[in-house]
């Protein structure tokens, strides 16, 4: 789906320069910030499973460095591009400014099928990209992390590699780990967890009250799954969950564990014995209260913006909405709560894991749920103020936080020589 827009890069520029112009910023600064620091094309050989030579491109990118160490994930997928990788990189540098984390931002790419790989192949593949970045990843200097078809499994061989070039043990290279070689308690959920701390936020806000709540929540993986156990904690109604394969809808309210027990089971939600089944398009247009798209970047688009009759929109996925829906949502009055700031849980406890691993702690799942809450809400509390203030979007709103962090720190730094 990433053919959604023309180019992501392009895309991260127009939006960079929309939020530039609203905060009049200086427009060397602006030509700044366009450009990553730094990009780097490595070819990796590897011997195939059947003797032959294979040679994947990887790429690893780091857009800004300005607020600490880079940090961002890595993307295996037939359609990674270097632009991709540059955009990615360049909403990381944001994503971890917006919830105050000290970082910058990066991201990594192989172009490579994972899903027909052998796991040695993986392996090998994983290693000779690590070796290919060495110089340029390290605990201070960039923290790569999990993303599309990468996995704790591929994070252990990563900090393994890295450690062994450096002839101890560096867990703080590298997060998302398993939890045997310094990964964290609750990284898996953080991130949709996340998305309904900003939700509950949110509703504070509107002075609405959680148990009469309607939600439908588009993918049901990492994000949309532990979004929807969140949700019921939370005491709201998840009427509706998709994946790839289509939906289910009860207007009573799901039971997200059973869901996901029978997704496990069988590979999909469609089929759920106590709900409907609906297409996608269908979920999208439902009569809910909120909408969370967490599958892929461009579901909401200008052909299906105005079917939509949710009133708040939560970003679980990276860019959902293309900027055509944006406006077209926008003008209907749809409020839109942005990724940066809806799905940056997982950033947030990837930096918890970082930390504890620099300090050589281990804290317990309580505690990082506890941090998690603390971040988030106060991220949103400042996101909703400029919100109110400036009277412009919650991506706006959220971009002029970003922004401005990024650019005051630029600027104390200042331009060397
Ligand atoms: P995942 O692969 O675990 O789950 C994706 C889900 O979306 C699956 O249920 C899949 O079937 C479904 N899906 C895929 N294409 C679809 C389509 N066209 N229509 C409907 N459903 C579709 O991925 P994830 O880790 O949950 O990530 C989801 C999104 O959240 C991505 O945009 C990712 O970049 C973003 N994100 C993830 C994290 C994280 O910590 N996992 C953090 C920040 C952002």
């Amino acid at each position: 789906m990433a053919n959604v827009f023309k180019d992501p890069y392009e895309m991260a520029i127009e939006q960079l320069e929309h939020v530039a112009k609203i905060m009049n910023l200086d427009k060397g600064i602006v030509k700044y910030l366009k450009k990553p620091k730094r990009s780097i094309e490595v070819a990796i050989p590897v011997i195939m499973d059947n003797g032959e030579i294979e040679v994947f491109m990887g790429y690893r990118v780091h857009h800004n460095d300005v607020r600490g160490p880079c940090k961002g994930g890595i993307r295996y997928h037939p359609s990674v591009t270097l632009n991709e990788v540059k955009a990615l990189a360049m909403w990381m540098t944001w994503k971890t400014a917006v919830v105050n984390l000290p970082y910058g931002g990066a991201k990594g790419g192989v172009v490579c099928d994972p899903k027909k790989m052998s796991e040695k192949e993986l392996e090998k593949l994983t290693r000779r990209y690590v070796v290919a970045i060495l110089d340029v990843i390290g605990p201070y200097k960039d923290v790569p992390a999990p993303d599309i078809n990468t996995n704790p499994k591929v994070m252990a061989w990563i900090m393994d590699t890295y450690s062994m070039y450096h002839g101890y043990a560096i867990p703080e290279v590298v997060t998302g780990k398993p939890l045997s070689v310094g990964g964290i308690a609750g990284r898996l959920e953080a991130t949709g967890r996340g998305v309904i701390i900003v939700l509950r936020e949110f509703l504070k806000k509107l002075n609405m009250n959680g148990s009469n709540i309607k939600i439908a929540i588009q993918g049901f993986g990492n994000v949309g799954s532990h979004a929807a156990l969140t949700a019921k904690e939370f005491g709201y109604k998840v009427v509706a969950v998709s994946d790839v394969e289509g939906g289910v809808y009860n207007p009573d309210g799901l039971e997200p564990e059973k869901v996901l027990e029978y997704s496990r089971k069988t590979g999909s939600v469609v089929g759920y014995p106590e709900a409907k089944t609906i297409t996608n398009e269908e979920l999208l247009a439902l009569d809910v209260d909120v909408l969370i798209p967490a599958a892929i970047e461009g579901t909401i688009h200008r052909k299906n913006a105005d079917n939509i009759n949710a009133k708040i929109i939560i970003e679980g996925a990276n860019g959902p909405v293309t900027p055509e829906a944006d406006r077209i949502l926008n003008e209907k009055g749809v409020v839109i709560v942005p990724d940066i700031l809806a799905n940056a849980g997982g950033v947030i406890v990837s930096y918890l894991e970082w930390n504890q691993n620099l300090h050589r702690e281990i804290w317990t799942l309580e505690e990082v749920r506890a941090k998690l809450m603390a971040r988030m809400t106060t991220a949103f509390n400042e996101v909703y103020s400029v919100f109110k203030e400036k009277e412009v979007t919650m991506r706006e709103a959220a971009y002029i936080v970003a922004l401005t962090r990024v650019v005051d720190a630029l600027m104390d730094r200042g331009i060397w020589p």
